[in-house]
């Protein structure tokens, strides 16, 4: 008879969540799982997946315009909002289906219900049913922040905006991270009319100035308008139309106004209070190096831990999860040289420290270059690709890369592997173009 029901229990169906079930079921280990809303979590359901359906959509105006000049005749393209969003959720629908089947053929058993924990080793279900585990693994995600201020719940989110039930003639965006930048491009690309309003002086802090600085000339370029050290004070409702008051006297009317001021762990109604568990000040779950909790046999993966909150980041703290708590050997996931990209247009991609990072320890030499993508004259199309390496003088080891433009999140991926194999500038100076293509610019940097 065992002493548990389970040898881990899951709360949270999302990308770390599924990866950690389907990997410790192929080990033969009696696996649950409970989620509250649909399997996919915010990567699939509402984030990653429909984000980049609607970077696809909004991204054929361009296509249509640039088209003229290689002969096409492309007079009038209609773009139908209805169609779209129906063709979008039925992909999310079949991507979800696919999620729960390969937990149903891992043998994992599912509880689509709200979980909580009543002890380090026991769960009870929103139908009551109290089940126990050996160990229990917490991946809740996170979800969006809402502003906190006077109208602020007549913003909406980016778990709203894909449920929209009509494009927005004019839409204001409240930050500039990641999904205000990425929903700018994407709505600017429908043919909305977008405004960035943003508390600090450039957009997607954080990142080497030279993309933000490009970021900032390209939307400036497409029409997207940017409003810098500037914060809403309150909204209010008039007629079906939104009024933003700003902090520099502006007043702004608008369709919707998303809110993107980044994202909290969902730790709420989880039990955790009742066991006491350490959260950090941002009310993240703090976990040691092996995502073990303050509970010794609770872990914590992805979001909920608030380390980095990226897709591919929560797969592998699955990994390295089951590793340690099922393998040979404890693991640590890694962190570091993490490639990201921002799904803008022109797209960003990045790997390693800003230059400015890189400066602050190291003796740095600056590789950069500003061109204009092959048939761009023809295309009409002002904008220019970036490529920046940041250098270490001494070992000549490539610290940071930095890329806007088309292709960028592609250029970076194959990038992060030279990176994790600790390139050096010369490896690149040895390596052959290939031509004609906006990468080869990469290995010919002087
Ligand atoms: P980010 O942390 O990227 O950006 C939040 C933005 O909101 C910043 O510009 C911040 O300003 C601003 N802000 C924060 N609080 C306030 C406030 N009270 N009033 C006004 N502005 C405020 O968060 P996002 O919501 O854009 O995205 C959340 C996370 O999701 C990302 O950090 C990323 O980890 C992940 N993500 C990844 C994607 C990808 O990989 N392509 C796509 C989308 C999301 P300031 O700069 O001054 O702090």
């Amino acid at each position: 008879m065992e002493k548990y029901d389970f040898d881990l229990f899951i709360i949270g169906a999302g990308s770390g969540g599924v990866r950690a079930a389907r990997l410790a079921s192929k080990l033969g280990k009696r696996v649950g799982i409970a989620e509250e809303y649909r399997f996919g979590g915010t990567c699939v359901i509402r984030g990653c997946v429909p984000k980049k359906l609607m970077v696809f959509a909004s991204s054929y105006s361009k296509i249509f315009q640039e088209s003229t000049g290689f002969g096409w005749d492309c007079k009038a393209p209609f773009f139908s909002w209805d169609k779209f969003s129906k063709s979008m959720n039925s992909e999310i629908d079949r991507l979800e289906q696919i999620y729960n089947e390969l937990l149903l053929s891992s043998k994992v058993k599912i509880f689509q219900q709200k979980a909580k924990l009543t002890s380090s080793n026991s769960i009870i279900l929103n139908d009551k049913t109290e089940v126990t585990s050996k160990y229990v693994l917490i991946a809740t995600g996170g979800e969006p922040l809402k502003l906190d201020i006077k109208g602020g719940d007549l913003t909406i989110t980016s778990n709203d905006i894909f449920n929209l039930k009509h494009l927005p003639q004019k839409m204001v965006i409240i930050g500039g991270g990641y999904i205000a930048c990425e929903f700018a491009s994407i709505f600017n690309g429908f043919g909305t009319e977008v405004s960035i309003v943003y508390r600090g002086d450039r957009i997607l802090r954080g990142f080497d100035n030279d993309i933000r600085e490009s970021i900032e000339k390209a939307f400036l370029q497409k029409g997207i308008k940017i409003l810098n050290n500037c914060s809403p004070e309150s909204i209010r409702s008039k007629h079906d139309k939104f009024e933003l008051q700003l902090s520099n006297n502006h007043l702004i009317s608008t369709d919707i106004v998303l809110s993107a001021i980044g994202r909290k762990p969902n730790t709420e109604n989880l039990g955790l209070d009742i066991l006491k568990m350490d959260l950090t000040k941002q009310g993240a779950i703090r976990v040691n190096e092996f995502q073990q909790t303050s509970q010794k046999s609770i872990y914590a993966i992805g979001d909920v831990t608030n380390r980095l909150n990226l897709t591919p980041v929560a797969i592998r703290d699955a990994v390295a999860l089951i590793n340690t708590i099922f393998g040979e050997k404890k693991q640590s996931p890694d962190h570091k040289l993490v490639p990201t990209a921002v799904f803008t247009k022109p797209e960003v991609g990045t790997v390693g420290l800003t230059e400015t990072e890189a400066r602050e320890n190291f003796n740095v030499k600056i590789f950069k270059t500003y061109f204009s993508g092959l048939g761009s004259k023809i295309k009409n199309n002002q904008e220019k690709i970036m490529m920046k390496l940041v250098v270490c003088n001494r070992t000549d080891k490539i610290l940071g890369c930095h890329i806007v433009g088309d292709g960028a999140s592609e250029m970076i991926q194959m990038f992060g592997i030279s990176m994790k194999m600790g390139v050096k500038k010369k490896d690149l100076d040895s390596t052959c173009a290939v031509h004609p293509t906006i990468a080869e610019e990469i290995v010919t940097l002087s």
